[in-house]
C-alpha cells in the first residue's frame, strides 16, 4: 500500500479522496492555488503545497509544479480526481517515468477512450452495443450525406475529442448537413484543438444510463450497476439516481455483465464508467470515462462499496476487495448537484457563505468542501457540493430528499437548491418518467 498520496484536485472531490486515504491509513498531501489556501481539503490534509496562482492552467493543470510538490513531500502516488489532469494520458506517462503511481488506468486506456472514434470502435470490438454511425472521422459533405442517409435522419455530428457536451450539432435533414458539419468542425477545432468529427444517429427521446465498472488490471472486472443521469441541462448532469427507474433486474444484469466482461477483456485497471443512451429497451454506447465520476456516490450508497478505496487498492497492486457475486444492490439513491448559481438563470454566484447548515440524519450524505465563512473563488467550476440521499425504496428516498432539501441552508450566495425543491415534488420526477430533454423543457416552461 502507498505511504503518502498527493491529491491533484480541489473542492469536494479532493476532500472525498482525502477521506478514503485517511481510512486506509495513508498520509495525504493537498496541492492548491493561491485562491484555495483556505479550502477545507487544504486544512484537513497532513501536508499542503501551494502550486501557483488561481488560473487552473498555472496551478491544477501545471504538471511541473505538481511533480515538484510530489518530490518535496515524498508522495508515492497521485489521485487526480475528476476533471483537470484525470484523463490526461501524458500526465499518467510522465508520472510513470518519475516512478510515481497514477491512481487510474494505464495511459494507453486513457488515450483510447479519450478519442471517441477509437473508443467506439474498441467498444464494438468488445461486444458493447454502440449508436449506429460512421466508423471513422468525417471530413467531407459527400461522405457525411452518404452515412446520414444510411443511418437515417436526424443525425448528430460530434467532436472526436469532445467533452462536457460541447462540439455537437444536430442535422435534421440533408439540407442542413453541410452547415452542421462545418460548424461542428470549427467549434471542435477551437474548443479541443482537434477538428475531427464523426456522425451518429440522433436518438430523439433517450435516457442517459451509465454502468460503473472496476477492473483489477489483471484480466478481472466487475460492474456495480447503473446510474440514470438523464436529468441534464446543456448536456451537463444535474440529478443522478441508482437504480434507474427504467430498468429491471434482468436488464441490469445483462448490460452490467456485457460491461464487466468488456473491461476484463481490455485488461482495464481501476474505476471507469461506460455511458449509454437507452431508448426503446436498447442500449447504445456513447463514451467511456476513465476516471471517478462526480455522481459516483449514488453507486456507493446502494452497494456499500467505497469506490475511491477500490481505486487506491487496485493502483497499489492489492486487487479488488470483492467479486461480482459479492455485489448486491440495496434500496435507492439520488444525488443533487448543488451549484453556486442562480436557480433559474444559472448565472454563477461566487462569494462568501454567510451561513451554512447542511442536512443530516439517516441515509443523508453531503459531499462538499464548503463551510460557513468560506469564500467561493470565481475561478473554478460552480459545483459546491452534492446532496446524496438513500432510502429502502425510491419513494422513501424521494421523501427523505425532500426533507433533507428543506433542512439545507446556504446563505450569502445563490445556489441551485430551490430548483431541487421544485423537482422533488414534480409528478414526472416522482414517477421516474423523464428523458434527457425533460429538464430543458421544464426550465423553458418554468421561465
Ligand atoms: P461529452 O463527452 O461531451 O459529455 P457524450 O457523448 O457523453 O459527450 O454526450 C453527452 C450528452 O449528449 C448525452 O448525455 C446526451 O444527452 C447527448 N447525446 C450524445 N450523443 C447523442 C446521440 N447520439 N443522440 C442523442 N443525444 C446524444
Amino acid at each position: 500500500m502507498f505511504n503518502k498520496v498527493l491529491i491533484a484536485n480541489r473542492g469536494e472531490i479532493a476532500l472525498r479522496i482525502l477521506r478514503a486515504c485517511k481510512e486506509l491509513g495513508i498520509a495525504t498531501v493537498a496541492v492548491h492555488s493561491t485562491a484555495d489556501s483556505e479550502a477545507m481539503h487544504v486544512r484537513l490534509a497532513d501536508e499542503s503545497v501551494c502550486i501557483g496562482p488561481p488560473p487552473s492552467r498555472d496551478s491544477y493543470l501545471n504538471i511541473h509544479e505538481i511533480l515538484a510538490a510530489c518530490e518535496i513531500t515524498g508522495a508515492d502516488a497521485i489521485h487526480p480526481g475528476y476533471g483537470f489532469l484525470s484523463e490526461n494520458a501524458k500526465f499518467a506517462e510522465i508520472l510513470e517515468a518519475h516512478g510515481i503511481t497514477f491512481i487510474g488506468p494505464s495511459a494507453e486506456h486513457i488515450r483510447i477512450m479519450g478519442d471517441k472514434i477509437e473508443a467506439k470502435n474498441t467498444a464494438k470490438r468488445l461486444g458493447i452495443p454502440v449508436v449506429p454511425g460512421s466508423d471513422g472521422a468525417i471530413t467531407d459533405d459527400v461522405t457525411a450525406k452518404r452515412v446520414a442517409a444510411e443511418i437515417g435522419y436526424p443525425v448528430l455530428i460530434k467532436a472526436a475529442s469532445g467533452g462536457g457536451g460541447r462540439g455537437m450539432k444536430v442535422a435534421r435533414d440533408e439540407a442542413s448537413i453541410s452547415e452542421a458539419l462545418s460548424t461542428a468542425r470549427s467549434e471542435a477545432g477551437a474548443a479541443f484543438g482537434d477538428d475531427s468529427v464523426y456522425i451518429e444517429k440522433y436518438l430523439t427521446l433517450p435516457r442517459h444510463i451509465e454502468i460503473q465498472v472496476l477492473g483489477d488490471g489483471k484480466g478481472g472486472g466487475v460492474h456495480l450497476g447503473e446510474r440514470d443521469c438523464s436529468l441534464q441541462r446543456r448536456h451537463q448532469k444535474v440529478w443522478e439516481e441508482a437504480n434507474s427507474p427504467a430498468l429491471n433486474a434482468a436488464e441490469r444484469e445483462k448490460i452490467g455483465m456485457i460491461c464487466a466482461n468488456a473491461i476484463a477483456g481490455l485488461g482495464y485497471s481501476g474505476a471507469g464508467t461506460i455511458e449509454f443512451l437507452y431508448e426503446n429497451g436498447e442500449f447504445y454506447f456513447i463514451e467511456m470515462n476513465t476516471r471517478l465520476q462526480v455522481e459516483h456516490p449514488v453507486t456507493e450508497m446502494i452497494t456499500g462499496i467505497d469506490l475511491v478505496n477500490e481505486q487506491i487498492r487496485v493502483a497499489s497492486g492489492a486487487g479488488l476487495s470483492m467479486k461480482q457475486a459479492d455485489i448486491a444492490f440495496t434500496g435507492h439513491a439520488i444525488e443533487c448537484r448543488i451549484n453556486a448559481e442562480h436557480p433559474s438563470t444559472f448565472v454563477p454566484s461566487p462569494g462568501r457563505i454567510a451561513y451554512y447548515h447542511p442536512p443530516g440524519g439517516l441515509g443523508v450524505r453531503v459531499d462538499s468542501g464548503v463551510y460557513q465563512g468560506y469564500s467561493i473563488p470565481p475561478n473554478y467550476d460552480s459545483l459546491i457540493g452534492k446532496l446524496i440521499v438513500h432510502g429502502r425504496s425510491r419513494v422513501e428516498c424521494l421523501m427523505r430528499l425532500r426533507r433533507a432539501l428543506d433542512e439545507f441552508v446556504v446563505d450569502g450566495i445563490e445556489t441551485t437548491l430551490p430548483l431541487f425543491r421544485n423537482l422533488v415534488s414534480n409528478p414526472d420526477i416522482q414517477d421516474g418518467n423523464y428523458n434527457i430533454h425533460w429538464l430543458e423543457h421544464y426550465l423553458a416552461n418554468a421561465g
